[in-house]
C-alpha cells in the first residue's frame, strides 16, 4: 500500500522489496482465507497500543470509507458482515485482494523485487545505504512496512527490529497478541472442536479491563477463538500475567442475578427434571457433563440440588475460571502487540524523528487491533500516509 500510494502520488523509480519469496502470504491466510479487509464501523477503542487520538489521526488520512474506495477502484467489490462490521470481498477471496494489490504495483513505476531480505539501513549525507542480501541499494527515502513477529514462517520475522535498535531507535517489547491461550484444565480439552457463544471477561488486580461477548474455541490444549484471542494478550505479557485472571460466562446476556433466578424457577416448576437435561436446553451436552461432573455428580434431578451445589453451579455458569498455563506465541498469533511508539514518529507524515527520509508503516509500530479488519486498517493508513509523505519529502 506504501509503495501504491508513492506510486498514486507520481513517484518515480520506487523500489518494493520483500524477503518473503511469496509476499503477501499473510493477506492469504487472513480472515479465514477471506480477507477482513477492515471495519465499516471503527471503534478507535479497539486498537491498543497508542493512544485513541494520535491513531485517529493516522487513519483519518486513509479512513475504512476511503480504503473501500481503493479496493473497488482496484477492481474489488466489498461486502459488510454483521454483527461486527467486517469488511470482506464479495468474492470471499483473499486472493482477490492480493490480486487487486499486485495489478495496482503494476501500474506505477514500481520495481517490485523479491524474495531480496533487507540486512542493515545507514544514512550517508541525505541518502540511505540499505545492504541486503541481494546487493545494495541507495534511495533518498525508505519506508519500512515490515511487520512484526508473528507467523515468522510468512517472510515477518522481526530482523528489522534489532537494525532498528542498533540505530538507537526505541522499540516497545514485542509480544504475542490475538494468540490461543493454553489451560491445565484437562476436562476442557476433551471438549476439542466444539464452539459456544460466552461472555469473556479478564480481570487485571480484581478489575475489569476486558468484557466481550463472542465465540470461544475448545482446543486440544486451551481455547482459541476470536473471544479468546482478544482477551490473550493480558496472557503474554509475564507481569500482567501474574495479576490477570480469565473468566467465561456461558449464558453471556444473563448476569449471576438472572441465572440464580431461573434455577431457582426451574427447581420449583420441574424439580425431577435431571440436571443434564435442564443444562443441555441451554447448552452443548459435552459441556453440560463437564459442569456436571465439576459438581462432583454423575447426574441428579434439580429438586435434589444441595444449597451449596447451586451456587457452584451458578458460578460455574457464569464465572467459569480456566487455568490458564500458557499461549502459542508468536507461532499462532495474528498480531506483534509492541513497536516502535509514537514517541519516535511524526504522526503528520510517518517518518522517524531522529532519521529524516526513514518512515515506517504497520505492524512495526506499537499499534494493534481487535479481531474485525482492525489491523489491516492501521497496515493501509499508515503505510498510505507513509507513501504519500515520502513523495513530498523527496519534492520538497
Ligand atoms: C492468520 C492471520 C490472519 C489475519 N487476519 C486478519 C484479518 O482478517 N484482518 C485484519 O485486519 N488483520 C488480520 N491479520 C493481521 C494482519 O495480517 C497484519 O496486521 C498485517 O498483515 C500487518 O501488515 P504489515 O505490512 O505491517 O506486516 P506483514 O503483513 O507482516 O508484512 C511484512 C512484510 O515484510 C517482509 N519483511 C520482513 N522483514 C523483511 C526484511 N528484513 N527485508 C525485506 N522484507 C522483509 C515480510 O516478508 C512481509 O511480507 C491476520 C494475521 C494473521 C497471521
Amino acid at each position: 500500500m506504501a509503495a501504491i500510494s508513492a506510486g498514486r502520488a507520481g513517484a518515480k523509480n520506487v523500489l518494493l522489496l520483500d524477503a518473503s519469496e511469496r509476499p503477501g502470504t499473510k493477506i492469504l491466510m487472513s480472515g479465514g482465507g477471506r480477507c477482513n479487509i477492515t471495519n465499516a464501523e471503527m471503534d478507535f477503542r479497539n486498537f491498543r497500543g497508542e493512544s485513541v487520538n494520535g491513531i485517529k489521526k493516522v487513519i483519518l488520512q486513509f479512513p475504512p470509507d476511503k480504503v473501500v474506495d481503493f479496493f473497488i477502484s482496484a477492481g474489488v467489490k466489498t461486502k459488510v458482515e454483521e454483527p461486527w462490521n467486517k469488511v470482506f470481498p464479495v468474492s470471499d477471496s483473499a486472493s482477490n485482494v492480493l490480486n487487486s494489490l499486485l495489478a495496482e504495483v503494476r501500474k506505477y513505476d514500481i520495481s517490485f523485487k523479491y524474495p531480496v531480505k533487507l540486512n542493515s539501513l545507514s544514512q550517508v549525507g541525505s541518502i540511505w545505504e540499505c545492504e541486503t542480501d541481494k546487493g545494495s541499494f541507495s534511495s533518498e527515502t525508505v519506508i519500512l512496512a515490515t511487520g512484526g513477529f508473528s507467523y515468522p514462517h510468512t517472510g515477518s520475522d522481526g530482523s528489522i527490529w534489532t537494525v532498528l535498535r542498533n540505530m538507537g531507535v526505541t522499540l516497545v517489547q514485542p509480544r504475542a497478541a490475538l494468540t490461543p491461550l493454553k489451560c491445565s484444565d484437562h476436562d476442557l480439552h476433551a471438549l476439542s472442536g466444539l464452539t459456544v457463544w460466552c461472555r469473556i471477561k479478564v480481570r487485571e488486580n480484581g478489575k475489569e479491563v476486558f468484557n466481550h461477548e463472542n465465540s470461544l474455541l475448545f482446543t486440544h490444549d486451551g481455547l482459541s477463538g476470536p473471544g479468546i484471542l482478544n482477551a490473550s494478550e493480558w496472557f503474554t505479557d509475564q507481569k500482567l500475567r501474574k495479576v490477570t485472571e480469565l473468566t467465561i460466562g456461558f449464558f453471556p446476556e444473563e448476569n449471576e442475578n438472572e441465572v440464580r433466578e431461573w434455577l431457582t424457577d426451574e427447581i420449583k416448576n420441574n424439580p425431577t427434571i435431571k440436571l443434564s437435561k435442564l443444562l443441555r436446553t441451554k447448552l452443548p451436552d459435552r459441556l453440560a457433563a463437564v459442569l456436571i461432573n465439576r459438581l462432583d455428580f454423575t447426574d441428579i434431578s434439580i429438586g435434589q440440588l444441595p444449597r451449596e451445589k447451586r451456587n457452584k453451579l451458578i458460578a460455574l455458569l457464569t464465572d467459569f475460571k480456566p487455568d490458564i498455563s500458557g499461549h502459542s506465541g508468536f507461532k499462532k498469533a495474528e498480531v506483534t502487540a509492541g513497536g516502535v511508539p509514537f514517541s519516535e514518529i511524526n504522526l503528520a507524515t510517518m517518518e522517524v524523528k531522529q532519521f529524516p527520509g526513514l518512515f515506517l508503516a504497520g505492524e512495526i509500530i506499537n499499534v494493534h487491533g481487535i479481531i474485525g479488519g482492525y489491523n489491516f486498517q492501521w497496515a493501509w493508513s499508515s503505510g498510505w500516509l507513509a507513501g504519500k509523505s515520502s513523495l513530498t519529502k523527496i519534492k520538497g
